[in-house]
């Protein structure tokens, strides 16, 4: 497949309409978004199939990093197998059966024997599998002081705050504005804690989506003007057992899960779920 090299060569190839039939308001933005990886030349129907087929099928930036996560899995796997479980399963907050490692994410059992498969009724996405075995791996079993701090405050959580917001906090709180009832419904369905007085918010949440890393969920509803807000906190000891790039991965993981969960069960009936 031949590749684009600027906008301007996708938007030589378009009709220059700007009919939107699309989805995107111009020729020049579709072009942008094709560019960008974002979506595939033959989304307009108003390219040939000559073109299509000669410059169809470029690889989405997504699928490019899930390309990434499923390489990072397959090296933790293989790495897997030098690991004593024995030795880390009490470190790290597992029991261990003599074949399979046994932990709890977010309150449900999540196994794994030596050569990396899976065992759990959770659904377990790429994200939270590459954190868990990061955990694995790095825990040092520091034991939780029950210290909140924001990401950005962890030692090494500056550089990749940008990013964590974008990944985590923010389609957390678009979820949470859209479904009023998700955090206390991810309460109930993880077996997690409603706290009150966390930094006056309106809700807050205490999730445990590995034994040592709980995270701490706060929402304030939109008043008065004031738009809504919501962030998300650790606990201080957070990088003694997961690295930051685990936990911004875990982040990502379970607001993907959440979104899933929404769109699954529109949140408003997964009290029953
Ligand atoms: S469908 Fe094609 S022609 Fe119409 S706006 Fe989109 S890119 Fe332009």
């Amino acid at each position: 497949m031949l590749q684009f090299n600027n906008v301007f060569e996708v938007l030589t190839l378009l009709d220059k309409s700007n009919c939107r039939k699309c989805g995107e308001k111009t020729c020049m933005a579709f072009a942008a978004s094709v560019f960008k990886g974002q979506k595939e030349i033959n989304v307009c129907p108003l390219v040939s199939s000559e073109i299509a087929s000669k410059y169809g099928g470029q690889k989405k930036k997504t699928d490019v990093y899930e390309d990434d996560l499923q390489n990072a899995i397959s090296k933790m796997r293989a790495d897997l197998k030098e690991v004593d479980f024995e030795a880390v399963a009490e470190r790290i907050g597992a029991l261990f059966d003599g074949e399979k490692l046994t932990l709890k994410i977010m309150g449900k059992d999540f196994s794994i024997d030596r050569e990396g498969n899976v065992y759990t009724d959770i659904h377990v996405n790429s994200w939270i599998l590459v954190s868990t075995f990061n955990y694995i791996f790095h825990c040092k079993g520091v034991p939780v002081q029950q210290c909140w701090v924001p990401f950005r405050e962890l030692p090494s959580g500056r550089d990749g705050f940008p990013l964590f917001v974008r990944q985590c906090e923010d389609p957390l709180k678009r979820l949470a504005d859209k479904y009023p009832d998700l955090l206390i419904d991810m309460v109930d369905l993880f077996s997690g804690g409603q706290v009150s007085d966390q930094y006056e918010s309106d809700i807050a949440v205490i999730l445990s989506p590995l034994p040592l890393v709980p995270m701490l969920i706060c929402y304030w509803r939109a008043d008065d003007g004031i738009p809504s807000s919501l962030n998300v906190f650790f606990d201080a000891t957070a990088e003694h057992n997961i690295s930051i790039e685990g936990l911004r991965l875990l982040g990502t993981g379970i607001t993907q899960m959440f979104e899933k969960l929404a769109l699954l069960h529109g949140v408003a009936g997964t009290h029953s779920a």
